[in-house]
């Protein structure tokens, strides 16, 4: 597996950059991992760095998100948060990964069982994670069924999983609507900004669209 190089990111395009995130999971789930010598791919990567994605995942340890795609140094931009939200730094994060260091593609990348989205349905409060948690209330707003309020708790896995997809698209939304600089680098087809979820129970990637 080569080192991106400027030229090699300059012909990856955002189509291009799913495909090659789907291949790297496909081999993460069939245990074929890419030969990378890390040594080499330091020094290669030492002066510069050209990756074709930037991946906003959460900070979940089951979710380790360039294990998960097969990627070496230098391939993806990773910015984790609980629960896969922005904020304005995840927002400049993505920002400089597309408009300064030329990724093609976000992935909002959510996961099943995830433990701050069970926090939110459960209305968990503590510290500064109250105001994180309060993130992902519209989402819970969003999934209407079961309409008992006593299914609608982190004991329900298929509730708190219908969840963490509609907050993943929210996200998507939100990047979309408070990152003039990413909408229009995606209306213009030099990126693409997607949502995925991952599977904590096999270790596969769905892709949302
Ligand atoms: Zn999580």
């Amino acid at each position: 597996m080569h080192t991106l190089t400027a030229e090699a990111q300059s012909k990856i395009t955002p189509e291009t950059a799913v495909q090659l995130l789907k291949k790297g999971n496909l081999r993460f789930l069939e245990g074929i991992r890419q030969k990378r010598e890390f040594a080499t791919q330091i020094a290669e990567t030492a002066s510069g760095q050209y990756p074709f994605a930037c991946i906003l995942g959460c900070i979940d340890s089951r979710v380790p998100i360039r294990l998960i795609f097969d990627q070496g140094i230098g391939d993806v931009f990773g910015a984790t948060v609980a629960g896969n939200i922005v904020n304005e730094d995840i927002l400049g994060s993505l920002e400089f990964g597309c408009k300064i260091a030329g990724a093609k593609l976000v992935v909002v990348l959510g996961h099943t069982s995830c433990g701050a989205v069970k926090g939110a349905c459960d209305k968990a409060e503590l510290g500064n994670l109250t105001s994180l948690l309060a993130k992902i209330n519209p989402a819970i707003q969003n999934v209407k069924e079961p309409t008992d309020p006593t299914q609608r708790t982190s004991q329900n896995s298929s509730f708190v999983d219908a969840v963490a997809l509609e907050n993943i698209k929210l996200t998507v939304q939100n990047i979309k609507t408070y990152s003039n600089v990413l909408r229009d680098m995606e209306e213009r087809g030099a990126i693409k900004i997607i949502g995925a979820i991952y599977n904590v129970k096999n270790g596969e990637v769905s892709f949302l669209d």
